[in-house]
Formats: structure tokens, C-alpha cells, sequence
């Protein structure tokens, strides 16, 4: 059980130089040295809810280390977090980021949490030369925050997977976000795991405190909308879920901001026509949130 003081959670948003795109053509590209895979790797939206469950053993966290049993080894990760909400787009760059521990108010536990994976900076090398609709910023500040690590070390415990993270530029629209996705598609043909981490219905202003534990427990709207999410999804029908500010006043309920629901659009523009489609960790908490997760491939 946790409180609301606790769950509150800070968003930092640093400004990225928007010019100086380093494109070091004179190293050799990371993915040109990656093997070619026989099948695409899978694309994975996760829902991380609480930053408790990033040492809790829970059916979720439980579900996150089956996932990482069930799929091939990856070469690297990709994390796009909805904790990394900046201005302009960056990627993680440094040979070893740290660990964030980017909430307040949780027990010293969760503060202790290392992770020590290595990153990859030739990997950001490579992400930051194959995005063209942007600038992107080979960046040496930020590291794993929550929306990262709380996942990953449920799934690799060794920490010994190159993990790196991408920014949501805050500034861009959804349909700019979704786009921006297919242009990473070929990280998927190289064993790069791409995970987008947030949560489809996330409104922390409407939690239902008293029933964070327990039967899981979800608003009529919140419910709808985890549904109408998953049948858009499972159709291929990405048009709503980009213009999701038309689907009604219950899609406004469940994204009142749209951080924790950008990371979906990326995974859905990764989509391949001969992925399948599967839902894991299906279940509402709190009222407000939802902690449905995606599996493409
Ligand atoms: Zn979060």
C-alpha cells in the first residue's frame, strides 16, 4: 500500500541544444556489426505502474521476467520512457548510465536499486543517424529512470544487456512520435528490444487510494478505455489511438497528459503487418491506471 504523497513523481525536462547532430561516420556502425536476425524482435509496450514494483514480486513484475524468458536474448534494449519527457528528442549516449531514482516519498529500499547495465554509445550513434524527422541529442546527463530499470531488472538481472533510452520531445505531436518510431524499425531486425514504458489509462489526480491493493479495481471510463486501446490495437487501426484527443471525453479521463501514452504510439509504429498481437498484465489498478502491456511479435 502506498500513499499518494509517495506516488508523486518528478518530471524533469532538460533543454537540449537543438543544434550539433554528431553523425561520426568514422565509426563503424554498431547494428552494421549486429548479426541479421531470422525473425524481427518483438516490440513491447509495458505498463510500470508504481515504482514499487521495481522490487516487488508481483504478477507484474512476475509477467516481466516470464517475457524476457519467452523471447530471444536481446543485443540491446531501447527504453522509451515516459519519465524522460524532454524538449527536443535525445538518446542516452554514455558508456555506463546510472541509475535514477526519480520519485520521492518510497522506502530506502527502492533508493538502494542499482542497475548497473553497460549503455552503447556507438548504438546512440547509430539511432541518432538513422531518425531524420529530428535533430537528436547524443546525450551524457540522463541515465535509466524508473520508467526503465524498475522493468529491465526484473527481465535481466545480470545487467549485462546494453540498455539505452530515447526522450519524448514534448513539444511534438503525437502523429510526430508514431512517425518517429518507424524510422527505428530496423533495430527490430537487429535484436534490439524496443520497449515503450508508461501506462495506456494514467490519471494519478483520480487514484482510487484506497484500492491501489487487493481485487484489481478500474472506473467505468477507465475500463472502456483499456478496452476500446486494445481492440484499436489488435485491429492495426493506429489512426484513433494517434488522434486520441477525439475519442471522447473518457480517452481525456485516461490521458489528461500524454506522457505515459506516447510510449504506446511508438511501439504501434513499429508494428509489422506479420507481428501478432498479445496482451499481458491486463488489469486495472487503482481506479485510473491500467497496466495493460503489449506484445508485438
Ligand atoms: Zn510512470
Amino acid at each position: 500500500m502506498i500513499s499518494r504523497g509517495q506516488f508523486i513523481k518528478k518530471i524533469i525536462q532538460p533543454i537540449f541544444l537543438m543544434s550539433g547532430i554528431n553523425s561520426m561516420n568514422s565509426l563503424k556502425n554498431f547494428t552494421d556489426t549486429l548479426p541479421r536476425q531470422n525473425s524481427l524482435m518483438p516490440a513491447v509496450f509495458i505498463g510500470h505502474g508504481s515504482p514499487m514494483n521495481g522490487i516487488e514480486d508481483n504478477e507484474f513484475s512476475n509477467q516481466w521476467a516470464s517475457l524476457a524468458k519467452e523471447i530471444q536474448v536481446p543485443q540491446a534494449i531501447l527504453v522509451i520512457s515516459a519519465h524522460w519527457y524532454t524538449l527536443g528528442t535525445g538518446v542516452t549516449a554514455m558508456d555506463f548510465p546510472k541509475t535514477i531514482h526519480d520519485f520521492g516519498g518510497f522506502p530506502d529500499a527502492l533508493y538502494q536499486v542499482q542497475y548497473p547495465s553497460p549503455g552503447s554509445p556507438k548504438l546512440a550513434n547509430d539511432i541518432a543517424s538513422m531518425i531524420h524527422s529530428t535533430n537528436v541529442h547524443l546525450d551524457h546527463e540522463w541515465g535509466l529512470d524508473h520508467g526503465t530499470w524498475t522493468i529491465v531488472r526484473h527481465m535481466y538481472p545480470h545487467a549485462d544487456i546494453p540498455v539505452l533510452q530515447l526522450s519524448i520531445d514534448s513539444t511534438k505531436s503525437p502523429l510526430f512520435h508514431y512517425e518517429l518510431a518507424n524510422e527505428l524499425f530496423e533495430l527490430r531486425k537487429k535484436g534490439v528490444l524496443i520497449i515503450g514504458s508508461g501506462n495506456m489509462v494514467h490519471n494519478l489526480g483520480m487514484v482510487a487510494w484506497d484500492k491501489l491493493s487487493g481485487a484489481p479495481y478500474g472506473y467505468d471510463w477507465a475500463l472502456e478505455m483499456n478496452d476500446k486501446f486494445k481492440d484499436l490495437i489488435i485491429h492495426n487501426n493506429h489512426q484513433p489511438l494517434i488522434q486520441y484527443n477525439q475519442l471522447g471525453k473518457e480517452a481525456m479521463l485516461a490521458i489528461p497528459t500524454p506522457e505515459h501514452y506516447l510510449p504506446l504510439l511508438y511501439v504501434v509504429g513499429l508494428q509489422d503487418k506479420k507481428d501478432t498481437v498479445s496482451f499481458f498484465n491486463d488489469k486495472p489498478v487503482g481506479g485510473s491506471l491500467t497496466m495493460t502491456s503489449v506484445r508485438l511479435g
